[in-house]
C-alpha cells in the first residue's frame, strides 16, 4: 500500500479545461485566508458579508462581473450571488462563465424561489440555493462544507488498480489537484485492514484484476454499512455498454474509459465526493454547527467504548453544557444565542484533536469522546478550552462560560453507564455554582 507522498508531475494548465475550481484548490496557499466574494450589493449581501467575516473568512462585496474576474486572491473559494440584485444581462453572462468553466462554486440567493429562478442558479454553478430572508448562518455552514477540504478534512480518494504505475498515475493526478490518495495494487490482502480503518471518500476501482474483480469488490463494499453511501467509480478498458452496465449493477455510481483525461476524472471525482459528503452529513451531522449529531455520537462513543475494552487504551466522556443560556437568549436574542453555540463549537473542535469526538447533544449541551487520553489529560484540555474562552468572543466582546461533567473509561463501564454518571457529574457542577467541571471517581457509584 502506498500513500500520497510519492507523485508523478501531472500537467494541470487551464487549456486542458480543468474549471477555476480545480485550479483554485492547486494554488490554494496553506496557512492564508479563504475569501468569498459576494456579488450584487445591498443591505442582504452587506449582512451577509459580515456574518462571514465573522465566521474567520475574508468576505468581499462586488458590484460587477467584472470586478469578479479582476480579483485575484489565490484562496477564493465559493461566490455568493444575490440574484435580486443584478440584471438579466449578468445572468446570462455568469451562465457563459459557468459553462466555460470559469466559474466557482455558487451560492445563490433570492426572494422569489422558482424552478426558473432555481435553474438559472444551477446554470450559473450554484451548489446551494437560499431564500430571502434566510438565516446567515446557514450560508456559512455551507462555505464550511465547500471550504473544509482545503485544510479541516481534504477529499480522500482510495484507488484500487494491480498495476502500480496506473494506480500512481491517477494518484498523482488527483494529488494535484489537492486531495489525498491512497492506493491499493493488491486487494485481496490490503483492503480490508484498509477499510477497517478508514473511510475514503471515493473509491476509484479498476474493473479487471486477477484474484479478485473491481465488480466483486464493489459488491463487497456495498455490503458494509459505513460505506453504503462512498461513491464507486469504475476505471477499466472496457468499452462494451453491456459490461459497463452489468459492472454498474452491484452499487458503482459510474464508469470512466481508460485512458481517462485528468480533467474529466477530476470532474467526475469531485462532484461525487461532494454530493457523497452532502448526503453523510445529512445522516450524521447537526445542521446549525456541522458537529456530530445525537445518533452519530452514540454510534461513535459504541466504537471507542469497545476498543477500549479490547485494547485498553484510555478513553474519557465529557458531557457540557453551556452556563446560563437561557439568559444569553431572553437578554441578547436568539439569533446571538444561536451564534454562541456556532462559536462554542469551532473552539471545542480546534481544542480536540481530529479522531476524537465532538457532539451536539441537543440545545446547548454537547457529548465530547477524547480517544488515547486520561482523566488528567481531559481536564487539562477543558481547563484550555476555559481559559481560550474568556479571550475569545462570538462578537460584541460578549463572554459566556460553560460546565462539564467527565468520566473516564473503564471495563466494568458501558457508553449508557458513561453518559448517566458525566450528566450526573455536570448536574453537581451547576449546583456548585457553574464555569467548572466535576470528574466522575471510581469510588464514587
Ligand atoms: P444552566 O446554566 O443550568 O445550564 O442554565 P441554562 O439557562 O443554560 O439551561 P436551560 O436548560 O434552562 O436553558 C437552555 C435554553 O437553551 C432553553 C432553550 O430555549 C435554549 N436553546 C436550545 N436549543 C437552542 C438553539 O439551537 N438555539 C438557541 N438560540 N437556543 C436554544
Ligand atoms: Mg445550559
Ligand atoms: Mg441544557
Amino acid at each position: 500500500m502506498v500513500d500520497s507522498t510519492a507523485s508523478t508531475p501531472v500537467s494541470l494548465d487551464a487549456s486542458d479545461g480543468v474549471s477555476l475550481l480545480h485550479r483554485r484548490i492547486h494554488e490554494y496557499v496553506a496557512g492564508e485566508p479563504l475569501h468569498v466574494l459576494l456579488l450584487g450589493r445591498n443591505e442582504t449581501t452587506e449582512q451577509l458579508a459580515a456574518a462571514v467575516e465573522r465566521a474567520g473568512y475574508r468576505a468581499k462585496i462586488v458590484d460587477s462581473i467584472s470586478h469578479l474576474l479582476a480579483r485575484e486572491e489565490p484562496n477564493t473559494f465559493a461566490v455568493v450571488i444575490n440574484l435580486d440584485v443584478i440584471s438579466e444581462r449578468q445572468h446570462q453572462w455568469l451562465i457563459d462563465l459557468a459553462e466555460s468553466n470559469k466559474q466557482w462554486p455558487v451560492i445563490a440567493l433570492s426572494q422569489v424561489d422558482t424552478l426558473s429562478i432555481r435553474a438559472t442558479a444551477v446554470r450559473m454553478g450554484g451548489q446551494a440555493f437560499f431564500t430571502t430572508p434566510y438565516e446567515p448562518l446557514r450560508i456559512v455552514s455551507e462555505l464550511d462544507a465547500l471550504s473544509e477540504r482545503f485544510e479541516r478534512d481534504p477529499y480522500q480518494v482510495l484507488v484500487i488498480d494491480d498495476q502500480q504505475s496506473v494506480a500512481d498515475y491517477y494518484a498523482s493526478v488527483l494529488q494535484q489537484a489537492g486531495f489525498i490518495t491512497q492506493t491499493v495494487v493488491t486487494p485481496l490482502t490490503e483492503l480490508m485492514p484498509y477499510l477497517q480503518n478508514h473511510i475514503p471518500d471515493l473509491i476509484l476501482l479498476d474493473l479487471y484484476m486477477p484474484d479478485i474483480n473491481g465488480q466483486e469488490i464493489a459488491g463487497i463494499i456495498r455490503q458494509m454499512d459505513n460505506l453504503i453511501s462512498v461513491p464507486i467509480v469504475f476505471l477499466s478498458c472496457e468499452m462494451s455498454p453491456r459490461h459497463q452496465l452489468r459492472a454498474l449493477c452491484t452499487g458503482a455510481d459510474t464508469f470512466l474509459t481508460k485512458p481517462v483525461r485528468p480533467a474529466d476524472l477530476l470532474s467526475a471525482v469531485e462532484s461525487r465526493i461532494r454530493r457523497g459528503r452532502s448526503v453523510r452529513n445529512l445522516v450524521t451531522r447537526d445542521s446549525l454547527t456541522s458537529l456530530l449529531n445525537r445518533r452519530e455520537t452514540l454510534r461513535r462513543l459504541q466504537e471507542e467504548v469497545a476498543r477500549n475494552h479490547r485494547y485498553g487504551h484510555p478513553f474519557c466522556l465529557v458531557m457540557v453544557d453551556l452556563d446560563n443560556f437561557k439568559f444569553i437568549n431572553d437578554t441578547y436574542g436568539h439569533a446571538m444565542g444561536d451564534r454562541v453555540i456556532v462559536h462554542f463549537s469551532k473552539a471545542l473542535v480546534s481544542s480536540l484533536r481530529e479522531n476524537d469526538i465532538v457532539g451536539r447533544w441537543g440545545g446547548e449541551e454537547f457529548v465530547l469522546g477524547l480517544c488515547d487520553t486520561g482523566p488528567e489529560g481531559a481536564q487539562q484540555i477543558l481547563a484550555r478550552l476555559a481559559k481560550h474562552l474568556e479571550n475569545s468572543s462570538p462578537g460584541d466582546n460578549f463572554h459566556y462560560t460553560f460546565s462539564g461533567g467527565l468520566i473516564s473509561c473503564s471495563v466494568e463501564h458501558n457508553v449508557d453507564s458513561m453518559l448517566e454518571i458525566a450528566d450526573r457529574c455536570l448536574y453537581q457542577a451547576k449546583k456548585e455554582g457553574r464555569n467548572k467541571f466535576v470528574v466522575h471517581r471510581a469510588a464514587d457509584h
